[in-house]
């Protein structure tokens, strides 16, 4: 059957598209699917969030799966949730709340029946429509748009000191996103752990490993730790930053200002609070250093410094690898010839658009929409900004309302 809308990879960003094209541009559902090779919407959302065991969400209650901003906030109300679920100035919503509206919007609107279950291998084009090859030889799509939004979290960031232990089954070694984690970790009983970064997810992770673990935590942290409220700054979803990206027709340069705006290696004040809190309990220790090597037989962890830590379980709280390509999109690329970045992604026009009728959303926006991009409002702002085709090419001015910064909560 030919689909008229394909989304590939049903995370938050596929499951928000999938909604938006339902209820805002009135998709019919037999003419809409998701495909992705977890059987669950939001599989990777839980999983990570689970892992670093976040309470809270670093962006507001704005930033929710529904089509309206206000959504997750009326829910909350309409639900008795209580107040402190909304959490500082920013109504940061906790993650409880935020994935129980996710679930219950899932069900309500059915969009778990809109999956199928599969991993893209390439795309390809027969006449004006998209043929889209999968994993089973017996399920090839055909669809007259595609939207990918296959994420990043196929691509874990591993330091290259620490290849070589990851191969091997035995190492006390797991990366914080790996489906393992959980598991290899209740395998540490009385034992040392490190863990390896400076951002938000490794500091909420060594905050929930040293309650369990008091005074064997260790947080080896390559920079001085840095404290922001987000992870770049909020005028990024307003046209005030994103014409600066626009006008810069370079793209070499347009990388650089999205790396250069994106506060890496950073979390908000309350979690820089809780971690004052850990250190002056003495159940967690920070270090300053750089990893030279793991001796995973001797469990110890050499520092460039000289300096050694006793290590039972290393963990890899080092995000995903920055600018990688995943096959599908690389072989996707070259079946239909499309016109590559100068890092390798491919090039899109102001509609999110790769080639006519094909769309991306998630980090192969972030040339177009910034480092919002990868953010739960760069769904939103991707879903408005391909659903505008055929409209005015003027900016949508529903960007602003995202500027939820000094303007909207004072
Ligand atoms: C711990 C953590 C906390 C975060 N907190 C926030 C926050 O508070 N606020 C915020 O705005 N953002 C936050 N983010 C960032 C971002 O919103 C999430 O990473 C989000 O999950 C990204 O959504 P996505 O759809 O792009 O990717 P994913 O959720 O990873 O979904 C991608 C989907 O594509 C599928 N897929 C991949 N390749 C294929 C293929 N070849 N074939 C079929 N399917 C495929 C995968 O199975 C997956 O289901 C956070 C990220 C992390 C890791």
């Amino acid at each position: 059957m030919l689909l008229d809308w394909l989304i590939v990879g049903g995370g938050i960003h596929g499951t928000f598209l999938s909604n938006y094209l339902l209820k805002r541009k009135g998709v019919d559902r037999d003419k809409l699917a998701v495909l992705d090779n977890q059987a669950k919407p939001l599989a990777n959302w839980l999983q990570q969030t689970d892992a670093v065991a976040m309470k809270y969400l670093r962006s507001p209650v704005e930033h929710n799966l529904d089509v309206g901003g206000q959504a997750l906030r009326k829910w909350s109300h309409d639900n008795n949730i209580p107040d402190t679920d909304l959490y500082s100035k920013y109504d940061r919503p906790s993650l409880r709340s935020f994935n129980s509206h996710a679930l219950e919007l899932i069900d309500r609107n059915q969009l778990e029946s809109l999956r199928i279950i599969g991993a893209a291998k390439v795309l390809s084009k027969h006449k004006e429509n998209y043929l889209l090859k999968t994993d089973d030889p017996d399920l090839v799509l055909s669809a007259k748009n595609v939207i990918i939004c296959t994420g990043q979290a196929n691509r874990l960031a591993i330091p290259a000191w620490a290849r070589l232990s990851c191969k091997i089954e035995s190492a006390p070694i797991v990366h914080l996103f790996d489906k393992r984690y959980q598991t290899i970790c209740k395998t540490v009983n009385d034992g040392h752990i490190v863990i390896i970064g400076g951002g938000i997810s490794a500091v909420q992770a060594a905050l929930s490993l040293s309650e369990k673990h008091p005074g064997k935590v260790v947080l080896l942290h390559r920079y001085p730790l840095q404290t922001y409220q987000f992870d770049a700054d909020p005028c990024w979803l307003s046209t005030r930053c994103l014409s600066l990206l626009r006008q810069t027709k370079n793209l070499t340069h347009r990388r650089r200002i999205v790396e250069g705006a994106r506060h890496k290696g950073s979390f908000p004040s309350d979690i820089a609070k809780q971690l004052d809190a850990a250190l002056d309990l003495g159940q967690l220790r920070c270090h300053l250093g750089e990893v030279s090597c793991f001796d995973h037989h001797e469990h110890l962890l050499n520092l460039v410094c000289g300096k050694k830590l006793p290590c039972d379980l290393l963990v890899l709280a080092t995000g995903f690898a920055e600018n990688s390509t995943s096959d599908f999109v690389r072989d996707s690329m070259q079946a239909l010839n499309l016109k590559a970045t100068p890092c390798g992604i491919p090039e899109i026009d102001y509609f999110l658009r790769a080639d006519k009728g094909l769309f991306v959303s998630g980090p192969l926006a972030e040339l177009e929409l910034g480092p919002a991009a990868r953010n739960i409002v760069g769904a939103r702002i991707a879903a408005e900004r391909i659903c505008q085709i055929g409209r005015s090419k003027k900016p949508h001015p529903k960007e602003y309302n995202y500027y939820f910064m000094a303007s909207k909560r004072g």
